[in-house]
């Protein structure tokens, strides 16, 4: 079987590695120069289950509505112009609070299963990507944002995911640089990691195409129609993308691009944490790169194709920084700016082409790409395999 992966970010590093799992040839096309050079090149760094809760909210629609007027302290930032596209999907991202909880808990479910495969797949590859396996602390900050967290843990519990309240000296002793910090509750998940996306990419790619099992081409593709004619299977795993790749064979894909936002810090020194962080209330996650790296992300930013690094972003990012840990050295630092390729009810798009037998998608996997692509990987080259 010839079979062609269409897109060189986390979803399709993964597909193609599952492809040739089972002994089949696959080419990667890659419109950029490297691997990893889109939305899966500076992210968050987590692999995290304990991030599965849906955003559809009326709290998050609310944050979303109060960015018209004041956007600076806002987590959550949309462009008012509108567009018909944002519109639909905004109409269908409403239309699914009333699913929240259901998704919460496939999110979750999916999570749990993929955090399992990153670590068979790193095992068997040795791979390096700075993965650390010491969990992620989440960190809230008022009383009912923890009203909140112990509802959800319940359903992440129901998912199989082993997430719990620890008290202030737990916390202290898991991670000293938060030391006399005080919070109003914090949750721990030793199941979760950490990592670097873009070096898991990079490596799983260059270690396939040693073996021989993988061929990495370098264009854009502008049309499937011509290229169905070649292979015998293509998997669509361009990210924001995809929805312009589907579109030349007719079918439909709501995927809007969510603009967020990192600082990578170099050198940042003692009393710096180690442990992957989430604040709920900022919503601003941490993951610590090797000794010399820490990674810190936020922003959901509903603002199109956009990807200018704006630095009404960035310097919260690095406040946040400096009111958590005082001592942190700022000196050298990387922002960067990236656009998630978000579904209406978060879950990503994983299935075959509606219009061509040899199309299958593995997209849209929103705001835990990173944590979900080996599952959805495996999932998709399960379903090819059994229905060839
Ligand atoms: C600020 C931020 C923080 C995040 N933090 C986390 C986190 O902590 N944990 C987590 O799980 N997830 C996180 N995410 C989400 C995660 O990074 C994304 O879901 C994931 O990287 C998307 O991967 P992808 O492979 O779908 O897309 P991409 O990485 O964008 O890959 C798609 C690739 O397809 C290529 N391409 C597109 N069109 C074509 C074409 N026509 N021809 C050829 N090539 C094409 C692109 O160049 C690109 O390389 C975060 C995202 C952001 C923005």
């Amino acid at each position: 079987m010839r079979a062609l992966v269409i897109g060189a970010g986390i979803s399709g590093v993964t597909s193609a590695y599952f492809l040739s799992q089972n002994n089949i040839d696959v080419t990667l096309v890659e419109s950029r120069r490297y691997p990893a050079m889109a939305t899966s090149y500076a992210n968050g760094g987590q692999l995290s289950a304990s991030n599965a809760e849906a955003w559809n909210s009326w709290y998050n629609v609310k944050t979303g509505l109060n960015s018209f007027f004041s956007s600076s302290h806002s987590s959550v930032i949309v462009n008012p112009t509108p567009s018909v596209r944002k519109l639909l999907w905004f109409f269908k991202f409403i239309q699914n609070i009333k699913n929240s909880e259901t998704i919460t808990f496939n999110i979750c479910k999916m999570a749990v299963k993929s955090i399992k495969l990153y670590d068979e797949i790193a095992k068997r590859e040795s791979l390096e990507f700075n993965k650390l396996d010491k969990g992620i602390i989440h960190l809230y900050m008022n009383e009912k944002h923890t009203e909140n967290a112990e509802h959800i843990n319940k359903i992440y519990n129901k998912a199989g995911l082993k997430r719990f309240q620890i008290t202030h000296e737990e916390l202290y002793k898991l991670e000293p640089a938060l030391k006399n910090k005080k919070l109003n509750s914090i949750f721990y998940t030793p199941s979760d990691k950490s990592g670097d996306i873009h070096k898991f990419c990079r490596d799983l790619t260059e270690k396939m195409i040693k073996k021989g099992k993988l061929k990495l081409l370098n264009y854009n593709v502008d049309n499937l129609k011509e290229l169905s004619e070649q292979y015998d299977l293509i998997i669509i795993c361009a990210g924001v993308y995809s929805r312009f790749l589907a579109k030349t064979i007719g079918d439909y894909l709501n995927i809007y691009p969510v603009k967020g936002y990192s600082i990578t810090i170099n050198n940042p020194g003692y009393n710096t944490p180690t442990v992957s962080l989430l604040d709920d209330f900022k919503k601003i996650v941490t993951s610590r790169l090797g000794n010399d790296r820490l990674r810190v992300a936020g922003f959901a930013e509903f603002n199109g194709y956009n990807l200018d690094i704006i630095q009404s972003r960035i310097r919260p990012l690095i406040k946040w920084c400096t009111e958590m840990f005082p001592n942190i050295n700022t000196n050298d630092i990387k922002p960067w700016a990236g656009l998630r390729p978000m579904t209406p009810n978060m879950l990503p798009i994983v299935k075959k082409s509606k219009n061509n037998s040899k199309v299958w998608y593995n997209t849209g996997h929103g705001h835990l790409g990173w944590t979900l692509s080996a599952y959805t990987a495996k999932e998709i080259v399960d379903k090819i395999i059994k229905s060839y």
